[in-house]
């Protein structure tokens, strides 16, 4: 059995005091929901504060990008180590760093092992661009995502990783997938990329995630498909109602 995990991706959103507004919001009803792994993604600068409310909570946070190296001279960048201090996870790849930061997969990879040696969950995205989709070209988009993205990954730590797939179309577009489709893609393409990487049943158990529009009210589409265990959400997951009722909908 996979437990099922949502993530909410504030992306470049909420100053601290807003954070902390958001959080009181979400804090007790999100306790309530059971059987479902929740993380909030905050920009770095909101972890300490919400780090400290959320002491003792089952809501886990996560950071939305590292840098692979352990410390040095790379301005602006932040450590694996010092991720750690705050979250449980990291989301790796997001198709915004991938197409606004030159976000390459031997990068994917580097942060990847990173994330693994410090013993963090890493949220993996993968996912085809509207241009690629058209094109016919997502098996193989994915494909090489995964298989050099997942590289060398030590099967031992590998029941570990989540894999987000979103696609680049369905982000911030308000134009979803549909949930066959994205199931579609989850059975024929990225679970058995993940299965020649480490087999069937390692493959098995790793979470896959879907993401891209994810709201409240379609949220059961998705949650109802055979191999989606999860969503990666956006812009939903900054209103505390939608992604309350997206986590109700990941518990049922
Ligand atoms: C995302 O940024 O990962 C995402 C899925 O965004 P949205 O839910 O807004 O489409």
């Amino acid at each position: 059995m996979r437990t099922p995990l949502v993530a909410g991706n504030w992306k470049m959103n909420k100053t601290v005091a807003e954070a902390r507004e958001l959080v009181s919001k979400l804090n007790v009803p999100m306790r309530e929901i059971a059987n479902v792994e929740k993380v909030l993604c905050p920009p770095f600068t909101s972890l300490p504060a919400l780090s400290a409310m959320l002491a003792g909570s089952d809501i886990g946070l996560g950071a939305q990008n590292m840098h692979w190296e352990e410390k040095g001279a790379f301005t602006g960048e932040i450590a694996p180590g010092m991720v750690k201090e705050f979250c449980r996870y990291v989301i790796i790849g997001h198709s915004e760093r991938r197409a606004y930061f030159g976000e390459m997969d031997a990068n994917v990879n580097r942060k990847l092992h990173a994330a693994l040696k410090f013993d963090l969950i890493p949220i993996v995205c993968v996912g085809e661009t509207l241009d690629q989709y058209e094109s016919g070209l997502t098996s193989e988009v994915v494909r090489r995502q995964i298989s050099l993205g997942l590289a060398d990954t030590d099967p031992a730590f590998a029941t570990r990783l989540v894999v987000a797939y979103e696609p680049v179309w369905a982000i911030g577009t308000g134009k979803a997938s549909s949930g066959e489709n994205a199931n579609t893609v989850l059975a024929q393409i990225i679970r058995p990329a993940l299965s020649d990487l480490f087999g069937m049943e390692i493959a098995q158990s790793i979470r896959i995630l879907y993401g891209g529009s994810v709201t409240a009210s379609n949220a059961s589409e998705f949650f109802t498909q055979s191999e989606i265990d999860g969503a990666l959400v956006g812009g939903a997951s900054l209103k505390a109602d939608e992604f309350i009722g997206i986590t109700k909908a990941a518990a049922q």
